[in-house]
C-alpha cells in the first residue's frame, strides 16, 4: 500500500540546498532590486541575478516543472509543490529558478497547443528565462464572466484584425509578446466563439494606456496594464491552438497557475508563522514574554493548524494532478485550494501583525504586503465566489436527491428499518426480561 509522507532523501537534500540558497542569496534581491524581478536583465542587475540562474541550472533544478524535452526535469507538481514553497518566501525566487507566474502558465499552453514556428518564436526565450509573457484576458467591463468579453478578432484576408479593451494585464509592460484572448465568432456560444492570440507586444496598435499599480505602489507605475488594442493585425500564424478553443486552452493554463500561487502561498503564511513565532518569544509584557500569553498562544496554535492543513491539502492535490495528469479531473481540489488559500495568508498575517504591535503595521515590515498579496489572492485567476460555486457544483456531484419528502437519514425511518432488520433479537431481548 503506497501512502506515504516522506519526501526521498535525494529531493529533499537538493530542498535543503534550495532553503538555504534561497535564504542567503535570493531574499537579499527582494531588498536590493524591489518591483524589478519581471524588468528584463540588464547592467549590474543582470551581473548580480545571472550567476544565481546559474547556479540552479547545475543543480538541477531550473523550471522543474518543464519535461525534458523543454530543458525542465520533468519533476511534476508535488515536486514543484515542495519547491515552490520555498520559494514562496522570496519574490525573486520564482524568477531565478525559472518557474515564475504567469509565463509559467502562458509557457504551458504555448507548449500544449503552438505550432513548431510558436513555440521556437515565443517558448523558447521563455523558458531560457531573456524575456516575459503577459496573459491578456479580463476587459474593463468583465472580468469573473469571460462570457462577456467583446474584445474582436476578424478575418481580414490572411490576417486577423483585433480591436477591444483589456485590463490587468500582468507585466504587460515588460513583457515581450501577449496572450489575447478575443470573440472571433459572435454568432455562437462564447465557449466556442473565442479564440487566443500570440500578439508581439511593440504592434502596431497595442497601446497600454495606463500601468495600473496596486495599493501602495505609485500611481501609472505599476504592472498591471490597461490595454487599447486598435486595428492590431497579426498573421494567421499568430492564433494559438485552433479557432474557438480559448476556453478550453484557458482552463488548462489557469488550473496549473491557480495551484501554483497556492504552493507558494505556503510559503509566504510560513514566514509570517515564523515571525509570529520569532516574536511572540522576544517580547516582555505586563510580567512575561508575549509566548506565554493564552491569547498569543490561540494566536499560534490557530495559525499552524491552518497552515498545517492547507500544506497537506495542497500537497495532496498536487499529488492527483501527478496521478491523473488531467486538471479538470482534479478540479474541485483545485478551486478548494483556490477558495481557502486568501484566509490562511490573511488571518496568519494579520496575527503576525498584531503580534508585533504598532511596529508591525509600518513599512519597516512585511506584514501589510502579505494581507494584501491575501486580497489579491482572493481575485488573480478568478475571485473566490465563483470558486465556491465551482466547488460546490463538483461536490454535489456525488450526490442525489432523496426520492422521499423525509431525508434518508430521517431517524423514525431508519428506527423503524432497523427494528425490522433485527426483529428476531429485539423480541429475544424483550422475552429474558
Ligand atoms: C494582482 C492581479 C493580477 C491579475 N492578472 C491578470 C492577468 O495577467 N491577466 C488577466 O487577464 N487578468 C488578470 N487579473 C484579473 C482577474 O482575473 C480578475 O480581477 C478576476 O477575474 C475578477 O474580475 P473583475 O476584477 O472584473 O471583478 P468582477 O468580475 O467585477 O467581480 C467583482 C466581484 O463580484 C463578485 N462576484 C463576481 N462573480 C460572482 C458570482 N458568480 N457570484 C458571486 N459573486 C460574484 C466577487 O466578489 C468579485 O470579486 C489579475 C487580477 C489581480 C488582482
Amino acid at each position: 500500500m503506497a501512502w506515504d509522507f516522506e519526501t526521498d532523501p535525494e529531493y529533499q537534500s537538493k530542498l535543503d540546498w534550495v532553503d538555504a540558497f534561497v535564504r542567503e542569496e535570493v531574499e537579499p534581491l527582494d531588498l536590493a532590486f524591489p518591483h524589478l524581478q519581471f524588468v528584463p536583465l540588464e547592467g549590474k542587475r543582470r551581473e548580480a541575478v545571472d550567476p544565481l540562474k546559474e547556479e540552479v541550472r547545475r543543480q538541477g533544478l531550473w523550471a522543474t516543472h518543464l519535461g525534458p524535452e523543454l530543458g525542465g526535469q520533468g519533476y511534476g507538481q508535488l515536486k514543484l509543490a515542495l519547491l515552490n514553497e520555498i520559494l514562496g518566501r522570496s519574490s525573486w525566487a520564482p524568477i531565478v529558478f525559472g518557474c515564475q507566474a504567469p509565463d509559467t502558465g502562458n509557457a504551458e499552453i504555448i507548449a500544449h497547443y503552438g505550432t513548431p514556428e510558436q513555440k521556437e518564436r515565443y517558448l523558447q526565450p521563455l523558458l531560457e528565462g531573456e524575456c516575459f509573457s503577459s496573459y491578456s484576458m479580463t476587459e474593463p467591463h468583465a472580468g469573473a464572466d469571460p462570457t462577456l468579453f467583446t474584445t474582436r478578432a476578424v478575418k481580414d484576408g490572411d490576417e486577423w484584425v483585433i480591436n477591444g479593451w483589456k485590463f490587468f494585464s500582468s507585466n504587460a509592460r515588460t513583457a515581450s509578446f501577449l496572450i489575447v484572448m478575443a470573440v472571433t465568432n459572435p454568432d455562437v456560444s462564447p465557449y466556442k466563439g473565442m479564440s487566443m492570440f500570440l500578439v508581439p507586444t511593440d504592434t502596431p496598435g497595442v497601446d497600454i494606456v495606463r500601468n495600473v499599480g496596486l495599493y501602495g505602489e505609485p500611481v501609472n507605475e505599476g504592472s498591471h496594464a490597461l490595454i487599447h488594442y486598435e486595428d492590431v493585425r497579426v498573421s494567421e500564424e499568430a492564433l494559438l491552438g485552433g479557432e474557438g478553443q480559448a476556453f478550453v486552452i484557458a482552463q488548462t493554463r489557469l488550473g496549473g497557475g491557480r495551484i501554483h500561487h497556492a504552493m507558494r502561498t505556503i510559503g509566504m503564511a510560513q514566514k509570517a508563522l515564523d515571525m509570529l513565532c520569532e516574536r511572540a518569544l522576544s517580547r516582555e509584557t505586563q510580567g512575561s514574554i508575549l509566548a506565554d500569553k493564552q491569547f498569543v498562544q490561540g494566536y499560534i496554535a490557530d495559525s499552524y493548524a491552518q497552515l498545517v492543513q492547507f500544506r497537506l491539502f495542497v500537497l495532496y492535490t498536487a499529488w492527483e494532478i501527478d496521478k491523473y495528469n488531467d486538471y479538470k479531473r482534479v478540479r474541485k481540489d483545485i478551486a478548494t485550494a483556490k477558495v481557502v488559500m486568501p484566509t490562511i495568508l490573511h488571518d496568519i498575517a494579520w496575527r503576525a501583525m498584531q503580534v508585533h504591535g504598532a511596529l508591525g503595521t509600518t513599512n519597516e515590515m512585511p506584514f501589510f504586503g502579505m494581507v494584501h498579496a491575501a486580497g489579491v489572492m482572493g481575485l488573480a485567476d478568478g475571485p473566490t465566489e465563483v470558486h465556491k460555486v465551482t466547488v460546490a457544483r463538483q461536490v454535489l456531484r456525488d450526490y442525489s436527491a432523496s426520492d422521499d419528502l423525509w431525508p434518508t437519514q430521517w431517524l423514525p425511518k431508519r428506527q423503524e428499518a432497523a427494528k425490522a432488520k433485527y426483529a428476531q433479537y429485539l423480541e429475544l431481548e424483550v422475552g429474558n426480561q
